[in-house]
């Protein structure tokens, strides 16, 4: 069955991933995907309803039989598998990425290479992980939780689904994934790679559809065993409360207002050029985005000069180009909520240095911002406290160590903190303080052997590495006599 039909350039979705084939869906609410970068329509896409969810669902729960079983050599197997098939076509996702989401051309293509390398990631944290563990005459064994519902936002959707697929499978758990509805496009690129795959039937499957009736059906099936969601605070808070009463196993990936803080030593050549990288990664729709940069007071005026020069660097533009560092908005929506933001810290009295409302020159048809750095900003602000989700940096002074920690920590999200500065210790030492899942000290850093989550509403629970698996599993102690 051909599930996508070139019509006049528009595309047209119109089946789900269900028991190893494409199958049509039973719902048939038609939604337009529009390009970002123009505000044209470029596919229309019929999204899932919850029959297509239980369709999914009974997949998944009959494949568990046989996969539930399975050892480590035969997921580590399933793993390296994925990860060729979602190689092969890294160039063709990136495009989707490009199209649908406006994600520039660079940083899609880094996403994308990542989202391949969590199959082989996930192989390596199975291998370390022991799965079998006697103390004594008692065996403890980590059992796959059963049927996984993995739920993903728009702002990097392959990523996602990927690295979440990854521990589930490497855990051994089945499969419903609910990808974001605005990122059809992407999602049927990676199904066709899933398809190639050949795997077991009913492993993995793909329901398309709104949260609000796929994703809360996964949520409330009995039939589903563990929910992993990334997403915003209120849609985890939602799931959080509706899962309890099927009692799921919940794993929240949610928001941030990372602080990243630029210790008095720190060299503002490489310093402030990657404050900028952090704060405009996918055109700041990034929940790790360092969105909060704490200055020395001492050194306010050297910063402003150092972001005036540096930002020449971060063009908004075409996405396509790769000299483009800030593409559009994915929605004229979100485009609204920043403009809002940006409003709002004029407002309350931060100071535009560089940016500010309205579209970049030329670039009106698109859904584009200013990539903007507010500087007189306060942390009680609203720009300093709520997530914005798009190319805005806030700069706030602090007096010493303990103010720029006690400013980093006040804050109601824990995801990700960075620290720049030359004296190593005392990085170190600042580090160990901050509130937050993840620090990084002078860089933009990955490792995805590494816990991935937040404290406080940034989130619950962990990804990646042995912690991603953990979060599928659940242990079972055989005591002997
Ligand atoms: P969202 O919460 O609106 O949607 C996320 C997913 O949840 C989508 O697939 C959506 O359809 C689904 N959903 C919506 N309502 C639901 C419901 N009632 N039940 C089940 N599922 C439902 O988030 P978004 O706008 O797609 O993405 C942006 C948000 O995601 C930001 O707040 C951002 O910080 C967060 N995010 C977090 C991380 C992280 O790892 N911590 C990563 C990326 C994005």
């Amino acid at each position: 069955m051909k599930a996508i039909i070139e019509k006049d350039t528009i595309k047209t979705i119109t089946t789900h991933y269900i028991d190893g084939a494409f199958v049509e869906s039973h719902g048939r609410e038609v939604m337009n995907i529009i390009n970002p970068s123009n505000s044209q329509v470029i596919a229309r896409v019929t999204l899932a309803d919850e029959e297509d969810a239980r369709r999914a669902i009974a997949a998944a729960g009959r494949a568990f039989a046989n996969f539930g079983r399975t050892s480590k050599e035969e997921r580590a197997k399933v793993l390296r598998r994925l990860h060729e098939v979602v190689s092969t076509r890294i160039d063709d996702l990136t495009a989707a990425m490009v199209d649908e989401y406006g994600g520039t051309v660079v940083f899609s293509k880094l996403i994308i290479e990542a989202a391949a390398n969590t199959f082989l990631s996930a192989e390596k944290a199975l291998d370390e992980l022991p799965l079998t563990q006697s103390r004594g005459k008692t065996t403890v064994t980590l059992e796959p939780v059963g049927v996984a519902g993995l739920i993903t936002p728009w702002n990097a959707n392959s990523f996602f689904l990927s690295a979440k697929l990854a521990s589930a499978v490497a855990a051994g758990c089945t499969a419903v994934i609910k990808p974001s509805e605005l990122s059809s496009l992407q999602t049927r690129v990676w199904l066709d790679c899933l398809h190639a795959a050949g795997l077991p039937k009913g492993l993995c499957n793909v329901v398309a559809g709104r949260g609000d009736v796929v994703g809360a059906e996964l949520v409330r099936n009995p039939d589903v065993a563990k929910i992993s969601f990334t997403g915003s605070v209120a849609v985890g808070q939602t799931i959080m409360r509706d899962g309890a009463a099927t009692m799921k196993r919940i794993t929240l990936e949610l928001g941030g207002k990372s602080p990243n803080i630029l210790l008095d030593d720190a060299d503002l050549d490489k310093a402030i050029p990657t404050a900028l990288a952090i704060a405009f990664m996918n055109s700041g729709q990034a929940c790790v985005a360092g969105t909060r940069l704490l200055v020395p007071r001492t050194r306010l005026d050297e910063v402003k000069r150092a972001i005036l020069a540096a930002i020449r660097s971060f063009p908004a533009g075409d996405p396509r180009d790769p000299k483009t560092a800030v593409g559009p908005m994915v929605t004229r929506k979100q485009y609204e909520r920043v403009q809002s933001y940006i409003h709002k810290g004029i407002e309350e009295g931060a100071e535009v240095l560089v940016g500010g409302e309205g579209h970049p020159k030329g670039l009106e048809a698109g859904y584009f911002v200013k990539p903007t750095v507010f500087v007189n900003v306060t942390n009680d602000m609203t720009i300093a406290q709520e997530e914005i989700f798009g190319p805005v940096l806030c700069v706030i002074a602090y007096e010493n160590d303990e103010d720029a920690i006690r400013i980093a920590n006040d804050t109601s999200f824990g995801l990700h903190a960075y620290i720049s500065g030359t004296d190593l210790q005392r990085a170190r030492r600042v580090a160990s303080q901050i509130l937050a899942g993840r620090v990084a000290i002078n860089g933009l850093l990955d490792d995805q052997q590494a816990p991935f989550g937040g404290f406080k509403n940034s989130g619950v629970g962990r990804e990646f590495g042995t912690y991603g698996i953990g979060a599928f599993l659940e242990p079972r102690a055989i005591l002997e006599s």
